[in-house]
């Protein structure tokens, strides 16, 4: 994928300088894991202050642009955090890092709908607070902001 050589003042006008600041911290203590890029979709997830790791989408438009992004953070339904700016960043200057794989959601669509409820179920016994997050999925390959 091409990207522009002002990709980094486009990550710092989507988050923000705070948020790009703190972003490119995170990205050097490399708390963004398993990234992975579908098409002009980025997907990671980032180690924030939480136990569990945030996921981050983000997608891109045809010269590089930042379309759209959202976070599984409090603070990330609009995608403008600083876990969406450390992925921006390891795809700015990493992007051979970002495996090349189906969203997700892809590869999720493939699973019998019997497979599908019992993973539910055990993702639930294992972490309650899941159940909040059993509703409607958008479309866009994007989940549901958070509950
Ligand atoms: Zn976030």
């Amino acid at each position: 994928m091409e990207k522009k050589t002002g990709f980094a003042a486009e990550i710092r006008r989507w988050v923000g300088e705070t948020a790009y600041r703190r972003g490119a911290a995170y990205m050097r203590e490399g708390r963004v894991k398993h990234p992975r890029q579908h098409g002009r979709v980025l997907e990671a997830l980032c180690q924030g202050s939480a136990v569990l790791p945030y996921q981050v989408w983000v997608r891109l438009g045809e010269a590089g642009d930042i379309l759209r992004a959202r976070c599984t953070c409090p603070a990330g339904s609009e995608g403008h955090c600083k876990h969406v700016a450390a992925v921006l960043l390891l795809w700015h200057t990493r992007p051979e890092a970002f495996a090349p794989a189906p969203p997700l959601a892809a590869m999720l669509s493939q699973w019998e709908k019997d497979d599908l409820i019992r993973l539910i179920l055990r993702m639930v016994a294992r972490y309650p607070d899941l159940a909040l997050w059993v509703v409607p999925p958008e479309e866009d390959g994007f989940p549901p902001a958070a509950p």
